[in-house]
Formats: C-alpha cells, sequence, structure tokens
C-alpha cells in the first residue's frame, strides 16, 4: 500500500537524516496527550522550515497557526538567540500546550504566541508598527488563505519568504468538491500565488506520513 509505504520510508528519513530531539518529541506527544488533532507538519518538513529560516537569514518569524508547536520549535531553532517569532493561535488551549512546549525546548524567550483570530492578531501587529518580517510559515484555516498571503506581503518586506502549507490536499486542487470547506481557499492560495505581482512562487508535492500533499514557497518582491 502506498500509504504504509510512504509512511515507513518517512519514519526511516526521520531517525536517520532529521533526528528530532526530545522537545520536538515531546511536543508530538503532548498534542496526542491533550486530544489535539494530529495535524502537526512531519518531522521531515519542520526540519526543513528550520533551514529556510537558517538558509534565509530571518532574525523574525510569523506563524499563522500554531497547534502545540511543533513547526514552532523548528523554525525558533533556526533563529539566531536574539530572533523573533510571533505565532497567532486561534484556541486558547492550543496556545497553552504550545507555550509549554516552547519553554521545555529552552525557545520560550524568542516566541510570542497571539490568542484570537489569525486576521485580528495580523492587524494588531500592524497596527503596533512591527518591523517587517523575514519569513512567514502560513498554516492555519485554510478558506483564510488568500487573507493570510496578503498578510505576508503586507507584513513582510522584499526577500520575505513564504511557506504555506497544504498546497495539494490529497490532490483536491483538480477537484474542489473532495472538500468543499478547504480546496477553494487552496486553489484561491495558488492562484494569488501565480499572479500577484509581489509574490514568485513554486510549488512541491510530498507523499509521506501525512499523506498526499505538499507546499508552495515564495519570495515577496
Ligand atoms: N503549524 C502547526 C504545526 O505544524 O505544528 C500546525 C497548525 S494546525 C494545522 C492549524 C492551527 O491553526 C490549529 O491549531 C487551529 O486551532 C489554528 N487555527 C484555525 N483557525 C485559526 C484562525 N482563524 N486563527 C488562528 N489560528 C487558527
Amino acid at each position: 500500500k502506498p500509504q504504509t509505504a510512504w509512511t515507513a520510508v518517512e519514519d526511516f528519513l526521520t531517525d536517520t537524516v532529521v533526528q528530532p530531539d526530545e522537545a520536538l518529541k515531546r511536543a508530538v506527544q503532548s498534542a496526542v496527550d491533550a486530544g489535539m488533532p494530529p495535524i502537526e507538519v512531519a518531522p521531515n518538513a519542520g526540519k526543513l522550515l528550520k533551514l529556510l529560516v537558517q538558509i534565509s537569514g530571518a532574525r523574525r518569524v510569523l506563524e499563522i497557526g500554531t497547534l502545540a508547536g511543533f513547526s514552532t520549535i523548528w523554525m525558533a531553532k533556526g533563529l539566531p538567540d536574539d530572533g523573533v517569532l510571533v505565532t497567532c493561535e486561534y484556541l486558547p488551549k492550543h496556545a497553552d500546550v504550545a507555550r509549554s512546549n516552547l519553554d521545555a525546548a529552552g525557545l520560550g524567550h524568542k516566541v510570542d504566541i497571539r490568542v484570537g483570530a489569525a486576521l485580528d492578531s495580523l492587524a494588531a501587529l500592524q497596527a503596533e508598527g512591527q518591523e517587517p518580517f523575514d519569513f512567514v510559515f502560513i498554516d492555519a484555516d485554510k478558506e483564510n488563505n488568500t487573507r493570510y498571503l496578503d498578510w505576508a506581503v503586507r507584513l513582510g518586506r522584499p526577500g520575505t519568504t513564504v511557506v504555506l502549507d497544504n498546497a495539494i490536499w490529497e490532490g483536491a486542487v483538480l477537484d474542489p468538491g473532495m472538500d468543499e470547506v478547504n480546496a477553494p481557499g487552496i486553489i484561491g492560495a495558488l492562484e494569488l500565488m501565480g499572479n500577484h505581482p509581489q509574490l514568485d512562487a513554486t510549488v512541491i508535492q510530498t507523499v509521506g506520513s501525512k499523506g498526499w500533499d505538499g507546499f508552495a514557497l515564495a519570495v515577496v518582491r
């Protein structure tokens, strides 16, 4: 079965190359223990985020969709010690679990968790006159993907890296009827990334423990 093989290969890659530490394993387990959905990025994708943060030389990261802080920990690891990561999460329970995981990872001092609807938190960041973000990771409610992309451009600067998760959604990009809630937001985001005058983007399809999916990667012009 492809899914069994994809998961087995991913487990091998996780053990052999990615090697998540105890804090990252704790974050995944804490979400299970708290009855949260297991919808964090796969370990190899988390490590990719960390490497992209490092490669881009980011000092300020914005995340939309925290869950238990698994991707947050990965990205915070890619930041310098005085780097800043602002992460937006709707549910207070998720934010509490993430806070505890980030503190246990020794990364809490870099991370500002904004609880509430991300669209409100993003408007607040702009109103506060925050410095531009160097790296933006979008992984929350897919219906708002295009709005989050607009915010990434607005809160970024030329050269800001933007990563959008769940870009393929088991092929729902070609068959929106498969998921009428999420597919339109994903398709809209891909169209916007293709057409936006300030975004230069590509999309990578992936298979693994999370099934058939992918991510879009863009740079703000
Ligand atoms: N990025 C996380 C990771 O890889 O570890 C996974 C994030 S999970 C896919 C999506 C998260 O977005 C959930 O915790 C959910 O509560 C949150 N969320 C959903 N709608 C939101 C909204 N309107 N504003 C902020 N967060 C939202």
